[in-house]
């Protein structure tokens, strides 16, 4: 299972995942590049219409790694980009992961340094995160594939520096990492940065956002001044516009704008559950929510086994999978908007565009193969302006596709628990409580029933002596229904996949903190637990993480509750209710530097 699509990703999409992903090109102070449109094209005219890269006028081993990866066409950034930087012009882009800018930056650079001879690098990208990084290395590396002696290597932190010190020792193009990195190699002499003549600022708005405004004009100061300066950026804030102006030469700009996203209405969260739970837990969320609500599994076989199960366990079910002929489809479809059916265990293929207005939760039983699958999917709720919620299941092996999936979709996807049965009883309750106000409520206003229900009472009074609590029992007990009503079997399991080493891991050292949720596990009501991201694996003692809090803050060593070292994170408790300049300087301390 890979995350990242790697071939015709952009090609093979289908209309709906477009529509959810439109996007809008506006080109400001482009005017077309007529030295670029007339060179010659240096592959034969026959595959001129096989290949849509073929006339900016790559050569042949680019074009053949772009055949390789199935790309036919360039992407609105790419055709608006390339012409730029082929000629060395500096560059600003708004654009967002996923509109192709990588090969938009990366495959004029490539051109340029074919035949390179030199040792040193000639072009460093920074980027914000060693995850994207590596995303980018990668990409150097396959659109270079076919390019004899060319040579991308990434440099970030969390590893050893011995590998990155030896590989930038022998002949290197291309030089990818993080800006913290990037410095120490720099200081220590072991990237030699005479050679650069440009420089890509990926993502440059999370450079800032993660406080490495400092670092990068830091690196900037120490490269050769002439160099082709590009920063591509998500959002476009003063700070971003102010590097610009600062250090970039008339530049062509570029602006991808994202239509407003379905998705931004959908509420994204996942859990933790190991496989052989994934079922149980599915039905402890229906207990929540089972009105309009769309499973997506991998294989048919699971559609029709999840579904028995759920009917099973009482829920109105359909299936949707590819063996199931169009017309059943469709009705299927029309019973899921009418209210016939609540529930739809689908495959991907098989729900591809469906769009019913009711559907309020997507359930992610598998983890989708892409990135591309994911919004899909979890764009089947939330439509029509309304809101709706996705969940997500994740097993501990599925944890970095977790991370490279928020990555990858910019977004923070919150954990939840499984609900445990204290929750599905008190919900339980309160829909009981709900149904039997709504009933007396309906009963009000239908004279017909009403007065059969009179006649009902009097007969239950005068023939069987009852009384109105008694009447008022059996009927709760009538629409009790004689199944128990509170669920009681052992959900200690819960509270052990609950209770998980649930690293988020730490995106290039920025120590993100998170407020985590105690509801179940934590006893004292004056402390608040907080999360750090760094623990054994940096190194890091509880005496290194309390003097670290009582140097940053006005907090006292005293009042610091318990301290939990996990291999790369670690809880702490605070004293509830702390102010909200102490939650910003706990939010920036460093522990060991
Ligand atoms: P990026 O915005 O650079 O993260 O790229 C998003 C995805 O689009 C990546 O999976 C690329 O491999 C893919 N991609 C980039 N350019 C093209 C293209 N011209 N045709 C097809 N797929 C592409």
């Amino acid at each position: 299972m890979a995350l990242k699509k790697d071939s015709n990703s952009l090609d093979n999409e289908q209309e709906e995942s477009q529509n959810d992903n439109d996007s809008l090109l506006e080109l400001k102070n482009l005017e077309k590049n007529t030295e670029i449109e007339s060179q010659p094209l240096k592959v034969s005219k026959e595959n001129y219409n096989e290949n849509g890269f073929i006339d900016f006028g790559f050569n042949q081993s680019i074009l053949n790694s772009l055949r390789n990866k199935g790309y036919k066409n360039p992407t609105p950034i790419q055709k608006a980009a390339i012409p730029e930087l082929l000629l060395g012009r500096d560059l600003l882009g708004q654009a967002q992961t996923g509109t192709g800018k990588t090969a938009a930056f990366a495959l004029p650079l490539i051109e340029k340094l074919t035949d390179n001879k030199e040792l040193n690098a000639k072009v460093l990208v920074m980027t914000p995160t060693r995850e994207l990084a590596t995303q980018v290395a990668e990409s150097f590396k396959s659109y270079s594939s076919e390019s004899s002696n060319f040579k991308t290597v990434a440099i970030y932190g969390g590893t050893d520096y011995r590998n990155q010190i030896s590989a930038l020792k022998r002949k290197v193009d291309v030089v990818v990492g993080t800006p913290g990195r990037i410095m120490d190699h720099i200081r220590q002499g072991t990237f030699k940065i005479n050679g650069i003549n440009c420089l890509v600022l990926d993502e440059a708005d999370e450079m800032l956002n993660m406080g490495f405004l400092e670092d990068i004009e830091w690196i900037i100061d120490q490269l050769p001044e002439n160099k082709q300066m590009v920063l591509f950026s998500a959002t476009m804030p003063n700070e971003i516009r102010n590097i610009a102006k600062k250090y970039l030469n008339d530049p062509a700009e570029i602006l991808i704008k994202s239509v407003k996203k379905e998705t931004q209405l959908i509420s994204q969260k996942f859990l933790y559950v190991q496989r052989h739970h994934k079922l149980d837990a599915l039905k402890r969320i229906l207990e929540l929510n089972n009105e309009g609500v769309i499973i997506f599994v991998r294989t048919k076989l699971l559609t029709t086994s999840i579904a028995e199960a759920l009917e099973n366990s009482g829920h109105t079910v359909a299936v949707l999978n590819g063996d199931i002929p169009q017309n059943q489809r469709e009705n299927t479809v029309d019973r899921l908007k009418k209210g016939f059916i609540d529930i739809l265990v689908a495959t991907d293929v098989a729900a591809r565009g469906l769009d019913v207005e009711r559907i309020k939760l997507v359930v992610n039983y598998d983890f989708p193969f892409d990135k591309e699958t994911y919004t899909h999917r979890i764009g089947r709720t939330g439509r029509a302006g309304r809101s709706g919620e996705a969940i997500l299941f994740v097993n501990q092996r599925e944890k970095h596709f977790l991370r490279n999936l928020e990555n990858s979709t910019r977004t923070k996807i919150e954990e939840i628990n499984i609900p445990s049965n204290k929750i599905i009883n008190e919900k339980r309750m309160e829909k009981l409580i709900e149904n039997v106000n709504e009933s007396s409520l309906a009963q009000e206003e239908n004279e017909e029933n009403k007065a059969l229900i009179i006649d009902v009472l009097d007969n239950l009074k005068e023939k069987h002596s009852m009384d109105d609590s008694n009447i008022a029992m059996a009927a709760i007990n009538l629409v009790i229904g004689n199944k128990a009503f509170f669920v009681n079997e052992d959900d200690s399991w819960i509270h052990k996949q609950n209770s998980t080493d649930r690293n988020r891991s730490n995106r290039n050292g920025n120590n993100r903190l998170r407020n985590s949720n105690r509801r179940n596990n934590y006893q004292n009501d004056s402390f608040e637990t907080y999360k750090f991201n760094f623990g054994k694996f940096d190194g890091v003692r509880v005496a290194n993480i309390i003097s670290s809090i009582c140097n940053s803050t006005n907090i006292n060593g005293r009042s610091i509750g318990k301290i939990q070292i996990f291999n790369d994170y670690s809880l702490v408790d605070l004293p509830r209710d702390l102010h909200k300049e102490t939650k910003n300087k706990l939010k920036k301390i460093k522990v060991r530097n």
